[in-house]
């Protein structure tokens, strides 16, 4: 029962926190010399990370990140070098492994201060692929990031894990009163809804408009005036079922509520709007952070690329003449502070966008 309820938790219910035991696991036949991986404790990414490690010979430690992927923990600032730090000192690694380095996902770069990692556990820290499935290759390849691992891809493979798992329980929040109160309303909501969301899920990045919310509004606008349209030429009448009308723009409008923060390089309008509101936190994956975009103090700048290799969007390029990094996608940066964090010298921030 509680694997089945971790199953659903996990999988359509991803707004609530799963987490597995955090501790030192042995991945195959690990020894001294072995690599350390170190992941948060969210079970869903935590066991797709097992799967994708097998056949290597390694430690696995796993670190609490309240039961939240790595990089909504690491951004909202529940899994930083802290919770690293503890779980390095409270496993019992140092007596593990001869070396001192540890392979952190690349995804929690904005909470870790890697000096007090050094400082305090006593271990180096590098950040692997973006991807568990790219581990293998990583190690493989001398712990090297090709550019295609240090970028997320928002492709239909993530944006239908996302479709269940984040609009779930907003159809639940719904169905279950209408199916109590109004069952015989309740087929035609759930074909809405998940037509709605499928539309939106599917074609997002082919969508007209600039942020997300505008790419649902002109989806629901579309909808929204063909039911008229089609009432008029049936029965000459535009409105007779204006209520379907609300209908649909209610369900674009909550199905396409974050949409741009979970399937796009692009700022989140759900966050702008909380932070408007002076709301921080809605559920485990929506929370308050600085908004903005990057900047680049030139001065600063050594041009030692960690930025490039950490940024998960890919807003930064080559270096230029001066040996100083370029930020060719600028607006493609939503803001996460990786980068900010990352960088020993002070060279980036977030600042408003213009
Ligand atoms: S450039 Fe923006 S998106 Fe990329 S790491 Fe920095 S803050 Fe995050």
């Amino acid at each position: 029962m509680n694997k089945l309820w971790g199953f659903i938790v996990a999988y359509f219910l991803r707004w609530f926190p799963h987490g597995l035991e955090p501790g030192l696991r042995r991945i195959g036949n690990p020894g001294p010399e072995s690599p350390v991986l170190v992941s948060g404790n969210f079970s869903l990414t935590l066991k797709r990370l097992i799967r994708s490690l097998v056949g290597q010979d390694l430690w696995l430690l796993v670190a609490n990140s309240r039961g939240i992927n790595v990089w909504c923990a690491a951004v909202g600032g529940m899994f930083t070098h802290h919770n690293v730090i503890a779980a390095i000192k409270t496993s019992g690694l140092a007596d593990q492994v001869r070396h001192r380095e540890v392979i952190l996902p690349q995804l929690c770069a904005a909470g870790m201060d890697v000096k007090a990692i050094r400082e305090e556990a006593g271990f180096q820290v590098r950040f692997g692929p973006v991807r568990a499935e790219d581990l293998p290759a990583y190690l493989a390849q001398g712990k090297k990031k090709t550019d295609a691992m240090s970028r997320f891809r928002f492709d239909l493979r993530h944006r239908l894990d996302m479709l269940l798992s984040n609009n779930t329980m907003f159809y639940l929040i719904v169905a279950i009163p209408l199916a109590i109160f109004w069952p015989h309303r309740l087929l035609a909501f759930t074909l809405l809804f998940w037509a709605a969301a499928f539309y939106l899920y599917l074609l997002f990045p082919y969508l007209p408009g600039k942020t997300g919310w505008s790419r649902s509004l002109y989806s629901a606008l579309a909808v929204v005036l063909a039911i008229p349209a089609a009432d008029f030429f049936r029965a000459g009448q535009p409105f007779l079922h204006y209520g379907w009308m609300i209908a649909v723009v209610l369900v674009f409008s909550t199905v396409g509520f974050d949409a741009a923060g979970i399937l796009a390089a692009m700022p989140s309008d759900a966050e702008a709007f909380l932070h408007r509101l002076g709301i921080k936190r809605l559920g485990s994956l929506l929370q308050e952070k600085t908004l903005g975009r990057v900047a680049l103090d030139r001065e600063k700048c050594r041009g030692d690329m960690i930025c490039y290799s950490i940024c998960p969007v890919g807003v930064f390029g080559e270096l230029d003449p001066d040996k100083k990094i370029t930020l060719p996608w600028q607006n493609a940066c939503f803001a996460c502070g990786a980068c900010v964090k990352q960088c020993p010298h002070d060279a980036l921030s977030l600042q408003p966008r213009p």
